[in-house]
């Protein structure tokens, strides 16, 4: 008995622990990227995922305390898979009382119509989900659409590109859709899957699966998401470096043309970032740049962020 108690006393300490951490995190992100502004009417997508549940609590406990004023409404697009439980976001949703709107739109058949049997369905899905995501905005008159990328998607998105692609390309923490009349906003951008995941676990969301259209997943995704996670474990803090990475770039140091005016340099330039630092010894610090301890809630806090004690 006292056993069972203990540890659904550690659980909930270890929960609020995570919380906050997300809490902070999300809170963070908003303020650098200035994501959400007074009187903002933000459209949180919910897709059923552990990312996007956590997303919508997390933004529903931040607006509690937020210094400036902002509405949430989640929408689901049911897009007609096979199988999806369409009853499971409204009951969680009402219950929680949030303002939603589920959007019905069959684009699995036009998928299954237009894509042949065993090639790839994710391009063409993901661009008509965008669509009409972006009608519901306009529709529902939401000035952000938010997504539940969470840090780690912005590092495989990384990767896939450099490895893939040929490009040094991210996931933007914020940017102006296609159409240039949305303002999408990434507000897990700093927080870690793994934390997510715990969080939904203790949360026991209910999560909806996510392969219902039968897709097979990204091989390439998957392999790089492979190859993060074996470096966080191999080498704690270099996930963390390598996002603090993509916050700190030296464009004089790339070899991106467009970026940087090589061509410019000449006898009399003035030195730049530091000149060339090639020959030297660069010290290597000890702990990796934006290495943080898994038990940092006492982290300090800054002050311009939105924040709750
Ligand atoms: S996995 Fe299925 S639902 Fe998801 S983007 Fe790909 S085709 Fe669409």
């Amino acid at each position: 008995m006292h056993q069972h108690q203990d540890n659904t006393k550690k659980e909930q300490y270890n929960l609020n622990k995570l919380q906050k951490r997300l809490r902070r995190n999300v809170g963070e992100a908003i303020a650098d990227y200035n994501m959400i502004e007074e009187g903002d009417r933000i459209m949180v997508c919910l897709s059923g995922g552990k990312d996007s549940y956590t997303m919508l609590e997390i933004l529903r406990n931040l607006q509690q305390s937020a210094p400036v004023s902002f509405s949430l409404v989640a929408v689901n697009l049911d897009q007609k898979q096979p199988g999806f439980p369409e009853h499971i976001l409204p009951e969680y949703l009402d219950k929680l009382g949030v303002e939603y709107k589920i959007v019905e739109e069959n684009t699995y058949a036009i998928v299954k119509d237009k894509i042949p049997e065993g090639k790839t369905t994710c391009s063409l899905c993901s661009r008509l989900r965008r669509g009409i995501l972006y009608r519901t905005a306009t529709e529902l008159g939401c000035t952000k659409i938010a997504l539940g990328h969470h840090r780690d998607d912005i590092l495989q998105t990384l990767f896939l590109n450099m490895f893939y692609g040929g490009k040094m390309k991210g996931m933007p923490p914020k940017l102006m859709s296609d159409d240039g009349k949305h303002i999408v906003i990434r507000p897990l951008a700093y927080c870690r899957e793994k934390d997510i995941e715990r969080f939904a676990i203790a949360r026991e969301y209910p999560i909806i699966p996510c392969n219902l259209c039968g897709s097979q997943p990204n091989l390439q995704r998957q392999v790089i998401g492979d190859m993060l996670r074996d470096w966080d474990k191999r080498y704690p803090g270099r996930i963390e470096t390598l996002f603090s990475a993509m916050q700190d770039i030296v464009p004089s140091h790339m070899a991106d043309t467009s970026l940087f005016d090589f061509k410019g340099i000449q006898h009399g330039s003035e030195v730049v970032d530091g000149g060339d630092l090639a020959f030297d010894r660069e010290p290597v610090p000890l702990r990796p740049a934006g290495w943080q301890p898994e038990d940092d809630e006492d982290a300090p806090v800054r002050l311009d962020v939105m924040q709750i004690r």
